[in-house]
């Protein structure tokens, strides 16, 4: 036990009190010599239960037989470092602790004790262990997981791959180990990776990004990429990135674009996509200033064939159709299943009509070919309808609907026929160019019918009058109104022919009429101006017509417009003078509605003047028109002439008619304008109430 005193005369377990960590010394047999405060605070003993016993009695004997293990080696002659379990008899607690021994030799060489340092590094192990643990786990998540994970190094070359990436890519983990991500990254994504990589640089991860590899097959496979910059200790940098296979995830991307924009049937584009290729292709033809157009083409009768032969055979007709059409159309143009039978085509090349027209037709035609479903033979056609941006519509919208009015007119037309669209402007234009075309032929067709409107006595309701008003009965339009074709009789000059042809018309039907026993009727006929431009011999004709008939000139009236007045000719003052001479009264028409000067009322002999619909109109809603109107009346009295009110077509504007002391009057109140027999019908039963 010498040691022991040793030890303490030198002072030296104060100067060990000093270290902060355990430190204890015990001789060649393994008992205690000393032990510093350090110590017995780690071990929860004091210092004086310990020191001169091996620590038996004190610790748990398996604990002691390893700690005098660990202390033999020691003595053998080596320093020792190891974990042990002791216990904190103090606190009753096993803890871990590294100790280092080493043994310290007499100037001969023999080993006369140990000293050992001791750390507790109970917390310090259990943290490893459970790091051990999670990083095992990690790695088992590493080599498991379905997804492809690797770590690169900035020249793309691998470190570290896991099967599923190995799967992903085709290569075994030899030869990706001498391969790096360049090699696998087809060249069209050469820029986007670049800059994946900079992000990288910058934020210090990137992704997520899609692109392809190629795999060991030379086959493309779709990924999804995202990576973190990793930075070891050494200074070198590394990427560690998640590689997904979204095959499938595209496939079912493309299924599920394929049904939002195809066709199940026929394959062909749908309608949602078919549409936005027409807003495509307008925008095109916008930009190019070219023109584009729009084809409705829709089966007849389809409800036909699937009541026929079945919903199934309807479907095939409209395969085969489809196939039809696309075999017919060229590159560029489009064509799409709208629904059911109808089908849409967009011709984008600039093409002419004439060549809209040969392709209309050449649908036409292969579509009404004879269909072979299955063992039926099935017969169908098609309309078309046809319309061309930019004058049919500047927009899908407008476009679509107007090809599609196109194709019901092609319906209307009798089916199995191509229609342009024709714009209401267009038809007018259309239509008043037939009106000139035809109107040649008008008299000689006998297709002018005259009506007649009775003027009444708007106190007792008798008729006193009529006025002959012109329809053209034509073949195809139906009855047209004078508005329609009597300007362009004016502009064509064969407003002439018509004039006297309604001239002898009236004097025929006042002749029929008298004959009849009809009460005496004064009819008057409207004369254009530009029938009074011409030279008034063309009256010397219709005092002979006058003759003929056995006629005054008292029983017609003709009624002019007031402008006749402003440019008075000396060829229309002649007229006048002649139609007086005759005995033919002149009614001033539409008065009110244009110059109304008084002053042209005085320097005529007009016997009439007709106060304008307008005006009647307005009679019941204000006062100045039934001012103007009374005033019209009052003065025209005064003048001598008589008054026709106009388009008379309530019981309250006769009323304020006849109240402010107007005569005369028409309008549909009493009749519109009849064909001459039911004039003469309604003249019997007026001449029976009155
Ligand atoms: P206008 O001479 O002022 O003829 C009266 C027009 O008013 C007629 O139209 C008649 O149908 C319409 N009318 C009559 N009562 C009513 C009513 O109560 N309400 C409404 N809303 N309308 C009424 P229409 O037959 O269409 O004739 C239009 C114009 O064509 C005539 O106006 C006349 O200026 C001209 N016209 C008609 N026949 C001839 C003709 O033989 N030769 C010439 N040169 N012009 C004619
Ligand atoms: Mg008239
Ligand atoms: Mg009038």
């Amino acid at each position: 036990m010498a040691g022991v005193f040793d030890w303490l005369d030198k002072g030296i377990p104060a100067v060990l009190d000093a270290i902060p960590v355990p430190v204890f010394v015990k001789d060649p047999d393994s008992r205690f010599i000393l032990i510093n405060q350090r110590c017995e605070e780690q071990w929860g003993i004091p210092r004086a239960a310990v020191v001169g016993s091996t620590g038996e009695g004190i610790f748990p004997p398996e604990q002691v037989v390893r700690l005098m293990e660990n202390d033999r080696r020691a003595l053998e002659g080596s320093t020792v470092a190891c974990d042990e379990v002791v216990r904190n008899v103090a606190l009753g607690q096993d803890r871990t602790l590294h100790t280092l021994r080493r043994p310290i030799r007499d100037p001969f060489g023999r080993t006369r004790s140990l000293v050992g340092v001791s750390v507790d590094v109970t917390d310090v192990r259990r943290t490893e262990r459970a790091l051990r643990d999670s990083e095992e786990k990690l790695r088992g998540l590493f080599e498991l997981s379905p997804i492809g994970i690797t770590l690169n190094r900035m020249d793309g070359s691998y470190v570290e791959f896991n099967p599923a990436f190995c799967a992903i890519c085709g290569y075994s983990p030899d030869e990706l180990r001498r391969l790096d991500y360049w090699t696998l990254t087809p060249e069209k994504y050469a820029a986007q990776e670049q800059q994946q990589l900079d992000a990288l640089l910058t934020d210090g991860h990137y992704g997520p990004y899609e692109k392809e590899y190629i795999r060991k097959d030379g086959s493309l496979v779709p990924l999804r990429l995202t990576g973190v910059l990793l930075h070891a200790s050494d200074g070198s940098s590394y990427i560690w990135s998640i590689v997904e296979d979204i095959t499938a995830q595209k496939k079912a991307q493309e299924a599920i674009w394929y049904h939002a924009n195809f066709d199940d049937i026929t394959a062909l584009p749908n309608r949602r996509m078919v549409y936005q290729r027409l807003d495509e292709e307008i925008a095109r033809a916008r930009g190019s200033g070219r023109h584009m157009a729009l084809l409705f083409l829709d089966f007849d009768r389809f409800k036909e064939i699937n009541d026929a032969f079945g919903h199934d055979k309807g479907d095939l007709l409209l395969k085969e159709a489809a196939r039809r059409l696309a075999d017919r159309l060229r590159h560029g143009d489009t064509v799409g299943r709208l629904n059911g039978d109808e089908f849409m085509i967009i011709v984008g090349a600039d093409e002419t009509a004439q060549r809209l027209d040969e392709l209309a037709d050449d649908l036409r035609q292969a579509l009404g070919a004879p269909y072979r479903l299955g063992v039926d033979l099935a017969y169908s056609s098609v309309s078309i309808g046809i319309a061309v941006f930019p004058q049919d519509g500047e927009n899908a919208e407008a476009l679509a609907r107007h090809a599609d009015q196109a194709m019901y007119e092609a319906k209307a037309l009798g089916r199995n026929r191509y229609r342009f669209f024709r714009s209401a402007l267009q038809e007018e234009a259309t239509r008043r160019g037939r009106i000139a075309n035809e109107l040649r032929s008008a008299i000689a067709g006998d297709q002018f019918r005259l009506f007649y409107q009775p003027i009444i006595d708007l106190a007792t309701g008798k008729v006193l009058k009529a006025e002959a008003l012109l329809r053209w009965q034509h073949p195809e339009m139906g009855l047209v109104g004078p508005a329609d074709f009597i300007p362009v009789a004016e502009q064509s000059g064969e407003i002439i022919a018509i004039g006297q042809w309604v001239f002898d018309e009236v004097l025929r039907q006042i002749t029929a009429w008298d004959a009849a026993g009809l009460p005496p009727v004064r009819v008057g006929v409207n004369r254009s101006p530009v029938e009074f431009r011409q030279s008034g011999d063309v009256l010397d004709v219709w005092a002979a017509r006058l003759a003929e008939h056995g006629l005054s000139g008292r029983r017609v009236v003709v009624e002019i417009t007031e402008g006749l007045l402003v440019e008075l000719s000396d060829t229309v003052r002649d007229q006048f003078e002649r139609l007086q001479r005759m005995g033919i009264a002149l009614s001033l028409d539409d008065f009110g509605t244009g110059y109304s000067s008084l002053a042209y009322l005085r320097k005529f002999d007009v016997d009439f003047l007709k106060i304008d619909r307008a005006f009647v109109q307005g009679i019941e809603r204000g006062s100045d028109d039934l001012a103007l109107c009374e005033a019209i009346i009052v003065m025209a009295q005064k003048l001598g002439i008589g008054v026709v009110a106009e388009g008379i077509e309530t019981e309250d504007q006769r009323a304020l008619l006849v109240a402010a002391g107007c005569r005369l009057g028409q309008g549909f109140l009493f009749s519109r304008p009849l064909p001459a027999d039911a004039f003469a019908t309604y003249l019997r039963g007026a001449a029976r109430r009155g």
